[in-house]
């Protein structure tokens, strides 16, 4: 950007035209501001970790989460007409009246899946594809459904903009989970059901994490991990009272 700022100045020394200083120098302005905030941010939220640390079981974020969440553009993934707020620790609404998670729980779902390097994680509502972009800097492969096909188009565009070769999209019903890419050893749920989907937990590896929020809609819901162990039994906990948007079965 410093160069960008030099030749720019030179340029419009040259031709007289320091009126295109300006916006130029807007620009770089916004790539630091954003930057800045973005790294405010993860303050913010390794913060809340530590304040919710006694109920969640984690005080403080692993060094991969906290690296994603300050390398992931979250402006890039939320309508212009809310971006300012893009670094705020809180959920935004990103059309068809579905919201964006509070950067806090996308961190902490992040962190309470255990992924690495290797891992191949199911996203279900990749709404925006901010989620979905913060476990492929994480992740070997991420693979996410949408249900509402504009979003799924939108989030596809934005995750092949920023370059994230390894977050494949698909437009269908989650619920099904994604047969052909199963079985994960991580599979997240960004949406509230009353149950938890029997074809998510068939298709999960044996030493695998499910996490999904599960309640009502109208109140809180609660935020569980699900384990599966070598020999296939199930143990779940329950983390923390959460509110999100509905499963919905229904293709729009
Ligand atoms: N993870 C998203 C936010 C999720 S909002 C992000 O980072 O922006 C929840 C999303 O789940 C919504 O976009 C909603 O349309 C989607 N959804 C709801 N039910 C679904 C289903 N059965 N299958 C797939 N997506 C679903």
């Amino acid at each position: 950007m410093k160069y960008a700022m030099k030749y720019a100045m030179k340029y419009a020394m040259k031709c007289g035209q320091f009126l295109l200083l300006i916006p130029l120098m807007n620009l770089a302005q916004a790539a630091d501001d954003w930057a800045s905030l973005r790294h405010q941010m993860v303050l913010t939220v390794n913060e809340h970790a530590r304040q919710t640390g006694r109920i969640t079981g984690i005080g403080i974020f692993s060094d991969e989460v906290l690296a994603a969440l300050g390398k992931v553009p979250r402006h890039e993934f939320v309508p212009k007409m809310v971006r300012l707020w893009a670094y705020k620790d809180r959920p935004l609404p990103i059309g068809e009246e579905q919201t964006i998670s509070q950067p806090f729980i996308v961190a902490l779902m992040t962190e309470l899946l255990e992924l690495d390097s290797s891992s191949r994680i199911l996203e279900i509502g990749t709404g925006s594809g901010y989620q979905a972009a913060v476990l492929a800097e994480i992740a070997k492969e991420v693979f996410t459904i949408e249900i509402v096909e504009s979003l799924g188009n939108k989030a596809t565009k934005t995750l092949r903009r920023l370059g994230y070769r390894n977050a494949h999209v698909r437009i269908g019903d989650g619920f099904l989970g994604w047969p052909l890419y199963a079985p994960f050893d991580g599979i997240i749920v960004t949406a509230a059901g009353i149950d938890i989907p029997p074809p998510l937990l068939d298709q999960l590896k044996p030493g695998g994490r499910l996490v999904l929020p599960v309640g009502p809609q109208g109140t809180y819901q609660t935020l569980k991990v699900i384990r599966k162990s070598a020999g296939g039994e199930i143990k779940e906990d329950n983390i923390l009272s959460v509110r999100f948007v509905p499963l919905t079965r229904e293709k729009r």
